[in-house]
């Protein structure tokens, strides 16, 4: 009975949930600072293994865009991202199409993504899309439910408990193997990430072209951006459905920089 308490606990505490923008309920087993103390430890991990570039232009374009994506990400949904610290990695690798973001806001763009982007709208949407994913606690939440799966295979092995939720978290976000994100999931990264990079001053028309090049690609994490995510037909209807949205977003975006920039040139 004791012990079935201690496992109900957490879900009483932080079960309960619901994704921003979307408003989709959700089984999330895990609180927010565990997920972003993960973050922080896989992040270091990561830096101190791969090759890191820490200047250039290529540096500068996924700073100047990280930042933008940060700044809207807390204007539009400021209690999903409390205690985040972004930073943005740039990491040597030509072959891998691809970037990942963790819990508590740290990113990471591969050197091989950059001339799929194409520009800077374009690494914007994939950027977005990421930090959506992080936003909405979709690696918590896929992780949530591999616990409930392996609890019940393992017979709820406590002493395990914090090693194995780590790797599941962590492979959840897409830094290990298996773990995918549903389908559900992507096309809320989707719609969330398009907002972003609209709110942001990124012009989301880019969204279409850039995942049409995107599914062309079969280099980098083929979980991440091949076999889970919509079909691209469906993905595109979506995209234009939420693209009015997203036009009045940017619209006043960009209004706002420029009315800023005169105000900057009267100065
Ligand atoms: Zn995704």
């Amino acid at each position: 009975m004791h012990r079935l308490i201690f496992i109900l606990l957490p879900i009483v505490f932080f079960g309960c949930s619901h994704a921003p923008e979307t408003g989709r309920s959700q089984f999330i087993w895990m609180s927010s600072s565990q997920e972003i103390k993960l973050g922080q430890e896989a992040f270091a991990q990561v830096l101190q293994k791969e090759k890191i570039v820490t200047s250039g232009k290529k540096y500068e374009m996924v700073q100047r865009v990280g930042e933008k994506v940060a700044l809207a990400a807390d204007r539009l949904y400021p209690e999903a991202v409390r205690g985040y610290k972004w930073k943005f990695a740039l990491i040597q690798d030509n072959d891998m199409v691809n970037a990942w973001a963790l819990p508590g806001g740290k990113c990471a763009v591969y050197t091989g993504l950059l001339p799929v982007a194409k520009n800077e709208d374009g690494l914007a949407i994939v950027m977005a899309h990421e930090v959506a994913h992080v936003i909405a606690r979709h690696g918590a939440e896929r992780a949530s439910h591999s616990m409930i799966g392996a609890a019940g295979v393992a017979g709820m092995a406590m002493t395990d408990m914090d090693k194995r939720d780590k790797l599941i978290v962590l492979s959840a976000y897409g830094l290990g193997v298996a773990l995918p994100f549903s389908r559900t999931q992507e096309s809320e990264a989707d719609q969330l990430g398009l907002y972003i990079a609209a709110e942001a001053g990124f012009d989301p028309r880019e969204a279409i072209p850039l995942w049409r090049r995107m599914g062309k690609e079969n280099k980098g994490a083929p979980l991440e951006f091949m076999s889970t995510h919509p079909s691209s037909t469906t993905r595109i209807q979506q995209l234009r459905e939420w693209m009015p949205e997203a036009m009045l977003r940017y619209d006043t975006a960009i209004a706002h920089e420029s009315a800023l920039q005169k105000i900057n040139t009267l100065k």
